[in-house]
């Protein structure tokens, strides 16, 4: 974990470029002047952050037998946000400032008096509690409320008993969930760090009370592991404990994974103990059992929750600036995203030596083969050396180049992105060495 590792800010910029430059995250309704915080992924980075989430379900739910998925509606009637506390306390205090008319979250300030907008000193109006959630109607002509959520989490409370009774799971079992959320944030910013619309991917793992705090250290090792095994390095990582005062309402015990920012330590995932809350909070609003009977003692109990929430769209971004790099090759200057072959938008590139049609026919032969089993793409322009930097850019850990040679010895040259070392691999090979990187 953490050994000391100070924020780099000038980092910032140089991955936010990076990311419009090469198709990564577009400001969102750019043509029309854009609107403040929301992005729009790009063509490569709509492949990075599905393999963000493909990464995250793969370890929470294909590789565990006692989890399973479920993808639950957005839009939700107000008696879930009543019961689940969310229309009483998901607020933020809200100030004004007076002389400028500015709005901040009050405690994001970071000098509770001047405002960092105008300088003006103790201008701000007493702080309001400001509800984050975004409300519309459901159905024409006044429709009934309905909000959009702001956690996925509901859908698996809600949906406790169709699971459990579905799946004949029992205790210890979880329920996981990828998608989007919306929360009217105060002050979004610093890129897709904090927007309004953002992926969550989250999972409610449901056990015998008296097993609460084991599994509460279970998944705080195995979620913090899980950014480490993905290429993170752990002096840029840290496990940092929630004070009293933190706690949301429904926690008793909340660990954050943080990430060192350009800006300094931000929130990764929270890992929360949220107790019977949910399941009590739902059974009584909904006048639904929501408890679970244990056949092999005769008992029954409403199980707690372990709940590890992460977000997809920061995880993505923590992951550009850990993986971002420029070093000097020769004179000259390359930048790599050195990212996880997993999360690396493509994991191969195919790369004919020319455009002459005796290359090009069976480079795409190839591309076709590659792109059965992962993303790969596929680049006839430019000099060879400029391709192979295009790629480092995005990322592509293996570059495989069909040369004149290869027409010959039926083999190609394979270039690590990292190293940039060359291995000449024979061409019913390729698939299998590189599959036999992504494990
Ligand atoms: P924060 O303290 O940063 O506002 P939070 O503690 O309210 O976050 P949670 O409710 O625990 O966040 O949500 C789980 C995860 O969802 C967060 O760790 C984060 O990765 C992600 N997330 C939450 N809010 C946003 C947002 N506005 N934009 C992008 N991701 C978000």
């Amino acid at each position: 974990m953490s050994d000391g590792a100070s924020p780099q800010p000038e980092l910032f910029d140089h991955v936010v470029n990076l990311c419009k430059r090469r198709g990564f995250v577009f400001p969102s309704a750019e043509i029309y002047g854009g609107f403040r915080s929301t992005y729009d992924y790009g063509p490569v980075g709509v492949l990075m952050l599905r393999n963000v989430k493909d990464a995250w379900w793969r370890s929470i739910v294909q590789r565990r037998h006692d989890v399973v998925g479920l993808d639950a509606s957005i839009l939700g009637p107000p008696q879930v946000w009543e019961a689940s506390g969310h229309l009483t306390n998901f607020t933020d205090p809200l100030v004004d400032c007076r002389e400028c008319g500015q709005r901040f979250r009050e405690d994001s300030l970071e000098s509770g008096d001047v405002c960092p907008h105008c300088g003006a000193e103790k201008s701000f109006t007493e702080a309001r509690q400001f509800n984050l959630m975004f409300k519309t109607q459901a159905g024409p002509v006044s429709g009934a409320d309905a909000y959009l959520r702001p956690e996925t989490a509901q859908g698996m409370f809600i949906n406790f008993a169709n699971v459990q009774f579905t799946s004949r799971k029992k205790p210890p079992f979880g329920i996981a969930q990828i998608g989007k959320s919306f929360r009217n944030e105060i002050t979004p910013g610093n890129f897709v760090f904090r927007t309004r619309e953002f992926e969550q991917m989250e999972m409610e793992y449901f056990v015998p009370p008296d097993e609460a705090q084991k599994w509460y250290d279970y998944w705080c090792g195995e979620r913090l592991d899980w950014y480490v095994e993905l290429g993170i390095d752990p002096g840029l990582l840290r496990l940092r404990p929630h004070g009293d005062d933190e706690l949301s309402h429904y926690s008793s015990e909340t660990s954050d994974v943080e990430f060192l920012f350009p800006w300094g330590w931000g929130e990764l995932e929270g890992i929360a103990n949220r107790g019977d809350y949910d399941l009590i909070q739902h059974a009584d609003h909904s006048g639904h059992r929501l408890d679970f009977f244990d056949q092999a003692t005769n008992t029954r109990y409403v199980p707690h929750v372990i709940e590890p929430a992460a977000g997809a769209t920061r995880a993505m971004m923590a992951f550009l600036i850990a993986g971002y790099r420029t070093e000097m090759v020769r004179d000259e200057e390359r930048t790599v995203l050195g990212l996880h072959p997993r999360i690396a938008p493509f994991v191969a590139a195919v790369l004919p030596l020319s455009r002459k049609a005796e290359l090009i026919e069976p480079a795409q032969k190839l591309f076709s083969e590659l792109a059965e089993h992962f993303n790969t793409d596929f680049d006839e322009t430019q000099a060879i050396g400029k391709r192979y930097r295009r790629q480092d850019e995005i990322g592509t850990p293996y570059c495989v180049t069909y040369d004149f040679d290869s027409l010959d010895d039926g083999a190609v040259t394979i270039r690590d992105r990292d190293t940039m070392d060359q291995v000449r691999i024979p061409l019913a090979g390729v698939v299998p060495w590189i599959q036999a990187k992504l494990v």
